[in-house]
């Protein structure tokens, strides 16, 4: 098979308007691409860097084929993109990654079963479609346990945990009664992800596994690589790349992870985009994150994940932006701002790298 380039000068049109869509952007710049970002929201980070700007619900046919007309290849930066729209998309231009990898990351109960089916262990859950059913997941799994939405969860959002019968209505209440999973509660001592990339011809390459910390449930901070894992980075690796080469896509696939007190892996979720723990890779990896989307994207070849010098990556949130004059005056640091204006609590509007 030869592989199919698509050369620069070309058009990558992005599903997304938010940081990632603008760092894919850039990152595509550099690789001298333009961009077409396709999203619903007026103002956004991606739209700012960007060539071309369609405004327009993903549920609007017409945009769609329009945007299409206007691109060589299509991405996401989004995972919550409707399916229906990458699937339409997909007919006119190549999609990376597929309509599959999307619908599979937007219900947890799909992927948690497609994450088991490729070798992962998750921890014990089970579909939640009432109150009955919390009740006979605190039964089978034991005190506690978090429920979470099956769609549109993030940053801890739509997720609560229950530690006995009596949380049960409340609990239900508060997720407004959406279809959900009851998952057991996974005592781990760390976080863990890895982001795998796979190119046209189906050559796969992982970023080293890293360390995630967070903070209300918000990523904080990122450590790369993680430290000490011994043979479970090697397990976390392998596994990753087998459930990106299940779904057949050709793009980003990060892994998120739990290492338990026992060391063992326990998958948690994923997401066929760039990461938020992949960050560090911009200043501190052969290849960033971005690129690495931006190369699958057009089927150019992989680039190196190699990392570069051990780093760490800080989320810079909601008013903290306003620091950006100190962290800008040290020379060990290297800002990124997403050019968001309104700051509002716990929002991403920024990062920093600096080698550990
Ligand atoms: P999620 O939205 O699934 O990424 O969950 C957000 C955070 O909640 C995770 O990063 C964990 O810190 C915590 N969490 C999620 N699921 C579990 C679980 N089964 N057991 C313990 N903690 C969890």
């Amino acid at each position: 098979m030869v592989q199919q380039m698509i050369p620069p000068g070309s058009v990558l049109g992005i599903l997304g308007g938010g940081q990632l869509g603008r760092m894919t952007a850039l990152a595509a710049a550099n690789l001298g691409y333009r961009t077409h970002i396709f999203a619903p929201e007026k103002d956004s980070p991606a739209s700012d860097v960007a060539w071309r700007f369609t405004c327009a619900d993903y549920n609007d046919q017409p945009a769609l084929e329009a945007f299409a007309a206007n691109v060589d290849s299509i991405t996401v930066e989004f995972e919550n993109v409707p399916e229906a729209a990458l699937t339409l998309l997909a007919e006119l231009k190549p999609a990376r990654p597929n309509a599959r990898a999307l619908a599979t990351a937007q219900d947890r109960l799909v992927e948690k079963k497609y994450l088991e089916s490729v070798g992962f262990k998750a921890a014990p859950f089970q579909a939640v479609d009432g109150p009955e059913d919390i009740l006979k997941a605190l039964d089978v799994f034991g005190s506690p346990i978090i429920l979470k939405t099956r769609r549109f969860g993030y940053d801890g959002k739509g997720q609560v945990k229950i530690t006995s019968s009596s949380d049960v209505k409340a609990a239900w209440a508060e997720l407004g009664q959406s279809p959900s999973i009851a998952e057991g509660f996974v005592n781990f001592t760390r976080e863990i992800s890895v982001i795998s990339a796979r190119d046209v011809m189906g050559k796969i390459k992982s970023y080293p596994a890293v360390e995630n910390r967070h903070e209300n449930h918000i990523l904080r901070q990122t450590i790369a690589p993680a430290a000490e894992l011994g043979k479970l980075a090697e397990e976390a690796e392998y596994l990753a790349s087998q459930a990106i080469e299940g779904l057949d896509m050709i793009g980003l696939l990060a892994i998120e992870m739990f290492v338990t007190e026992d060391h063992q892996l326990i998958v948690n979720e994923m997401a066929p985009r760039p990461h938020n723990s992949g960050h560090w890779t911009m200043d501190f990896a052969a290849t960033c994150q971005f690129e690495q989307l931006v190369r699958c994207a057009m089927g150019l070849p992989l680039g190196s994940t190699q990392i570069l010098r051990p780093a760490e990556m800080t989320n810079i949130l909601g008013d903290e932006v306003t620091e950006w004059p100190k962290l800008l005056a040290d020379p060990n640091v290297h800002l990124h701002l997403y050019g968001k204006t309104e700051a509002r609590t716990g929002r991403k509007m920024g990062h920093w790298n600096k080698a550990q």
